[in-house]
């Protein structure tokens, strides 16, 4: 069965332009993990790279050959042809056809003073190397996508040339014509001009390649859709040179939700934020907490009064439910703290706190007391929720560490550190010596050898991350060391903080809050049931969607 043509077309150059971004490499296994995910998603292009200007993109199309993509169609990225020669005799064009993609873009010089000081040839001869180009590939068969490089600069600069670069690729045979603001400096009413000039100058499909030097590569993209383009070319969490192209990671959900227009399968756009942290994780890159819809602070609550009135209504302050793009609301802890944070956070964490509960202002104050002291709350929710749960209830800790030593020693070229360790579960004792890498390393294995014998399950719990930082290094006081752990199982993932003048007592308060948060996390789930049943039905059912 065919699939619906959509309204706007999908074009994703993560894997050639993104690829071009500070800090991001891929390989070739990578780029074809990373087309299938895009395929799965259901954009509808996946630019795989430029096989005449790197041997690793001609390795990854041959790969691609034996792989089926089930809605995407692949695109090998070129150029025209060389200056006075023909497209049929030239080496980066033979590339391309080889490559055996369904889709061919290649892009050509739409602006005169490239045309002159760059290609260092004719107006006319760069029209010919559009035209023949294309017609080149198109007598290949295959799909031709014409990207008309500085389009918004070349118009601007003369517009009666770029005009006619544009039409040489339609004369050509091209089937869409895609105009670029390559230096990402056009403002949105710049574009929508000229490509409505473009449009009545052509009957081609149009396209539009945006890139964020201004901030605008998104803004740019949907303002050129007033103006009859159909195809949108980006890469996802906005990867790319400089400040990166436009970002189909906020396209997207702009495009089904703000305009309401039909673009990317309905039922992908639950998993957009998952995909934006696979990418992430795929190229080796922190995850930026600020990135519009899928970013982890998009829809975090500090301010008191924002909290307060998400708390009531979640319209108030969200402009969608977090959920519809698979991301999920946070309230933020912090010296802004107030009633309704904690009441909010305990019940993110699946604990039944109101504004009856009568420990309800001593915890508070021990909140505030403790992020005086350096704690800070709203990256270690492990902690935290570990921290409501002793004010409620008395009931004694799942183990306690009496004792323990750390020490170091040289041993040739290499160190090892040695820690052993005391712990008390209920009336039983454990006594538990380990080495690791470091003394926080050798910490971590006594701990967790020590527990596994009361508690087995714990085996599963993973260190995954590790922070440190100084704090607070004012005159007259010492500097204080935080340390935040991420701990995981298959499960989840939470974090937990430690904070001290010595990093070994740091670290091990944390570590403990770590597998202590472990063992008890399942009666926090328990009581989210009781919480929800007294809720709306609008948030229960976006809770049931998170967990
Ligand atoms: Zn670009």
């Amino acid at each position: 069965m065919r699939a619906i043509t959509p309204e706007i077309e999908i074009y994703d150059t993560t894997l050639r332009d993104g690829s071009q971004g500070q800090g991001v490499s891929f390989s070739t296994a990578d780029k074809l993990r990373i087309a299938e995910r895009l395929d799965e998603f259901g954009v509808h292009y996946i630019e795989g790279g430029w096989p005449g200007s790197n041997p690793k993109d001609v390795e990854f199309f041959e790969e691609a050959k034996t792989r089926r993509f089930r809605r995407a169609r692949l695109a090998a990225f070129g150029s025209t042809r060389r200056k006075h020669a023909r497209a049929a005799d030239d080496e980066q064009v033979r590339l391309l056809i080889e490559a055996e993609t369904p889709v061919i873009t290649i892009f050509g010089k739409s602006w005169l003073l490239h045309v002159r000081e760059v290609l260092q040839t004719t107006p006319e001869e760069n029209l010919a190397m559009v035209e023949d180009t294309v017609r080149c590939l198109k007598a290949q068969g295959r799909f031709v996508i014409y990207d008309g490089e500085h389009s918004f600069d070349g118009y601007k600069d003369d517009p009666e040339y770029a005009l006619a670069t544009w039409q040489a690729a339609e004369r050509g045979g091209a089937d869409v014509i895609v105009l670029c603001d390559t230096n990402g400096g056009s403002l949105p009413e710049e574009v929508v001009q000229i490509t409505r000039q473009a449009r009545a100058g052509l009957r081609v499909r149009l396209g539009i390649h945006t890139h964020d030097d201004i901030g605008l590569g998104v803004a740019n993209a949907l303002a050129s859709l007033e103006a009859g383009v159909t195809q949108v070319q980006g890469t996802f969490n906005g990867y790319g040179e400089r400040t990166g192209n436009c970002n189909l990671t906020s396209l997207i959900p702009n495009l089904a939700f703000k305009l309401k227009k039909q673009s990317i399968p309905a039922e992908s756009l639950p998993l957009l934020k998952e995909l934006s942290h696979f990418l992430d994780e795929v190229a080796n890159v922190r995850p930026n907490p600020r990135l519009p819809w899928v970013g982890s602070a998009a829809f975090s609550h500090k301010g008191g009064t924002h909290v307060n009135a998400v708390h009531k209504v979640l319209r108030s302050y969200e402009h969608i439910d977090p959920a519809a793009v698979g991301n999920t609301r946070h309230v933020l802890i912090s010296e802004l703290a107030g009633r309704s944070n904690i009441i909010l956070k305990a019940r993110e964490l699946g604990i039944d706190v109101s504004k009856d509960t009568p420990q309800l202002s001593n915890m508070l104050k021990r909140i505030k007391a403790l992020e005086h002291a350096g704690y800070e709350f709203e990256a270690a929710d492990g902690s935290l929720a570990l921290l409501i749960r002793r004010s409620l209830c008395e009931e004694a800790a799942p183990f306690v560490v009496d004792a323990y030593h750390v020490s170091m020693r040289s041993e040739g070229k290499t160190s090892v550190c040695e820690a052993t360790i005391k712990v008390r579960a209920g009336k039983e004792h454990a006594h538990t010596v380990s080495e690791g890498k470091g003394p926080v390393d050798a910490l971590d294995g006594a701990l967790r050898s020590a527990l596994v014998k009361f508690y087995p399950h714990l085996r599963n719990v993973k260190l995954t991350d590790y922070k440190v930082r100084i704090v607070d290094s004012s005159v007259g006081t010492a500097a204080r060391t935080r340390v935040l752990i991420e701990s995981g199982d298959d499960a989840s993932t939470w974090t937990t903080i430690g904070v001290n003048e010595n990093i070994i007592e740091a670290s091990l308060e944390a570590l403990v809050d770590s597998l202590e948060y472990a063992l008890l996390r399942k009666q926090f789930a328990a009581s989210v049931v009781k919480v929800e049943a007294r809720e709306d039905d609008r948030s229960r059912i976006s809770k049931e969607r998170h967990l």
